[in-house]
């Protein structure tokens, strides 16, 4: 299938091949011509399946189809983080670079100023985090009288975030007769019920139901806890690509592994809510042109994150549930490239990769860094390290079978039997 095959405006096809995009996504292909014929849409799908280009590209060609007054607020985009929203922004300036429409983030973190001055100017589209929206509402910054598109992207999210009770008043400012789009990685029984409230029959369609792209290979790598980093840096030696999204559970264990990773000569950053929303703007756009190579980010702050490159994820600390995993190795793989995606796994995780193993439906394969030494001693917050091989092997870190037989191992993999996991 081609994107010619959609009845999209020229303009818009125009910038689809100087985005580089060859065919539709599945996504794309499915939410396209729903969302052209005004049909309220509610759609499963992750990040990195081109779900943002599948809404933004109908959108754009409605609003171009029939003009109306400038400047007048015509579609509204909710999004969890601000990260998302800025791009959102991107995809909108992107694809619409050809058109006249423009788009404006809103959320908090930064001044209200310039956005209130942006939001009196008028936009078609607004790309807003509920809270800091709703407080611009309540100052009589926004006329929501002209829309005709809301969309809920990882609307998921935003209800695990706490973000219902805002979105609800947020809904309740907009016309009642609109389209409304609503997309999410999962749907728990809350999600449908109030999809239900806030939809007119709505087209379902879903690509890649909670499971990753299939582009992601998996696998787990048992070690001590004390040997995280250690086999972290381990790994990151034999991995040859140059964009890796590490994370951890805490922000200060993202500092904390950021600070190892620098120590050890790799230039890394972190990514979390500490930072000022200019430093993380920042820090991405560094990741993202590669000039960062190494990424160290907690759940929330990299919600989001569209690097089309990353080629690995590492989970330096397991994921709290599936779907965190699942959103998680969502960052690589994206689209059409492929990646793989390393959980560092201690003896306190095991029930946590059993969940993830039900949802996914398949077992995790488990890995062993061949030559890694795992009954070293840490000394001095200085690992020692067993390096080269993983990187002899042409870059892969896998089980070699002398390890896989040696009495280190096998106490690992006795010790996670008992437990039945893995
Ligand atoms: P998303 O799932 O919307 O976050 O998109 C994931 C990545 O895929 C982004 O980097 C997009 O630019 C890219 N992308 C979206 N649609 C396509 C397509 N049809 N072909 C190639 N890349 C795409």
């Amino acid at each position: 299938m081609t994107f010619t095959q959609f009845p999209l405006n020229e303009r818009l096809q125009r910038a689809i091949v100087e985005a580089g995009y060859l065919e539709p996504t599945p996504i794309q292909a499915e939410a396209i011509p729903i969302v052209l014929t005004g049909s309220d849409l509610l759609g499963t799908a992750q990040t990195g399946t081109g779900k943002t280009a599948a809404y933004v590209l109908p959108l754009l060609h409605l609003l171009m189809s029939n003009p109306r007054e400038a400047r007048k607020t015509r579609a509204l985009v909710l999004t969890p983080t601000r990260e998302l929203a800025e791009q959102v922004r991107a995809t909108i300036k992107a694809l619409g670079r050809h058109t006249t429409v423009r788009a404006t983030t809103v959320y908090g973190g930064v001044g209200m100023a310039a956005q209130d001055r942006a939001l009196r100017n008028g936009t078609e589209i607004i790309v807003a985090c509920p809270g800091r929206l709703l407080d611009h509402a309540t100052r009589g910054a926004v006329d929501f009288s002209g829309i005709e598109c809301l969309v809920l992207d990882e609307a998921d999210r935003m209800l695990d975030m706490g973000f219902l009770p805002d979105i609800k008043r947020i809904i309740n400012l907009l016309p009642r007769e609109r389209q409304t789009l609503l997309f999410g990685a999962t749907f728990a029984p809350e999600l449908d019920r109030f999809a239900a409230q806030i939809m007119t029959t709505p087209a379902r369609i879903a690509v890649g139901e909670s499971a990753p792209a299939t582009t992601i290979a998996h696998a787990i790598y048992m070690v001590p806890a004390q040997l995280k980093t250690t086999l972290l840096i381990a790994l990151l030696e034999g991995i040859t690509s140059e964009s890796v999204l590490i994370f951890t559970h805490t922000k200060d264990r993202a500092d904390m592994v950021a600070k190892s990773l620098t120590r050890a000569g790799y230039h890394a950053d972190v990514m979390h809510s500490n930072r000022t929303q200019q430093q993380r703007q920042h820090t991405l756009d560094a990741f993202r042109a590669g000039t960062i190579p190494y990424l160290v980010a907690t759940d929330i702050a990299a919600r989001g994150i569209d690097v089309s490159t990353v080629s690995h994820v590492i989970n330096f600390d397991i994921p709290e549930t599936a779907d965190t995993y699942i959103h998680r190795i969502g960052r690589t793989g994206r689209a059409t490239r492929s990646g793989e995606a390393f959980t560092l796994v201690t003896r306190d995780d095991y029930d946590i990769i059993r969940l993830i193993e039900r949802s996914l439906g398949e077992r995790l394969p488990s890995n062993v860094l061949e030559g890694f030494d795992y009954q070293q001693t840490v000394t001095g917050g200085s690992p020692t390290l067993v390096r080269g091989r993983a990187a002899a092997n042409g870059g892969r870190a896998h089980a070699g079978q002398a390890y896989l037989s040696s009495p280190a191992y096998q106490a690992i993999i006795a010790s996670v039997r008992q437990t039945g996991s893995v």
